[in-house]
């Protein structure tokens, strides 16, 4: 078994469990810990201050087949493909391998998204489509929000971090994760009013949130529709 330290570091024990682990110590936890990180693919276990690794590792061993059928439960990981129904900035638009007309295109009357070139080029292509996109509207969608409170977004940037959603500098630039073009509208807003409140506030505290759902009415919405289904973005490599 490979065990991922937070640091990075990764290191084995004389036990093959058929998954891969990430290990929190953590010197507030009282007890041994279990859970799944459904972005990582992973268990993530948390190991109190005082417990040997002999404690833990039998701990992992008899929680194996909880951790094996809810790893089982996460959707593979998959391609765009020809066909498929996507959600971009809260339309549905089904994707149409267009070899012969022009370049990849959304058609918004016809909720189609025209893909060109080859076929085996088309996972890359919508992806890169998707990254051109959300640039353009994260952008406009920032600095309409940020008008409101009578900021500036000095640049923002597409990423495809794993560790964040979005984040927001100070010197008043933004980054936001490609993915987030597939979810839902009102989590895209949220998404927004949030890093453009940062440009306010640099923390999360009670001025920052009161200042979030000033600005997104369904702010608490999109925050819990991220933490249950923010997973499901990633089912695209
Ligand atoms: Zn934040």
């Amino acid at each position: 078994m490979k065990i991922t330290l937070l640091s990075g570091k990764t290191f084995d024990v004389n036990a093959d469990l058929g998954f891969d682990m990430k290990v929190v110590y953590s010197a507030r936890s009282r007890r041994l810990s279990l859970r799944i990180d459904k972005k990582d693919r992973m268990a993530v276990l948390t190991i109190p201050r005082y417990c040997s690794k002999k404690k833990a590792v039998s701990f992992v061993e008899s929680h194996q087949d909880w951790v094996l059928n809810n790893l089982k439960k996460i959707p593979e990981l998959k391609n765009f493909h020809n066909h498929d129904k996507i959600s971009l900035f809260g339309q549905i638009y089904t994707i149409e391998h267009s070899p012969i007309r022009g370049n990849t295109r959304l058609d918004k009357k016809n909720h189609i998204l025209y893909v060109s070139g080859g076929i085996e080029f088309l996972h890359r292509r919508v992806k890169d489509f998707i990254k051109k996109l959300a640039l353009e509207e994260f952008t406009r969608r920032s600095n309409i929000v940020a008008d409101k409170i009578g900021k500036r977004v000095h640049n923002v940037c597409i990423k495809d971090t794993k560790s964040r959603w979005a984040s927001c500098s100070t010197l008043n630039n933004i980054n936001y994760s490609w993915r987030l073009a597939l979810a839902p509208d009102f989590v895209i807003r949220y998404i927004v009013a949030h890093e453009v409140s940062h440009l306010k506030h640099q923390d999360h505290s009670a001025y920052f949130w009161a200042l979030v759902e000033f600005l997104e009415d369904d702010a608490e919405k999109g925050r819990d529709w991220l933490t249950e289904n923010g997973h499901l973005l990633y089912i695209y490599k």
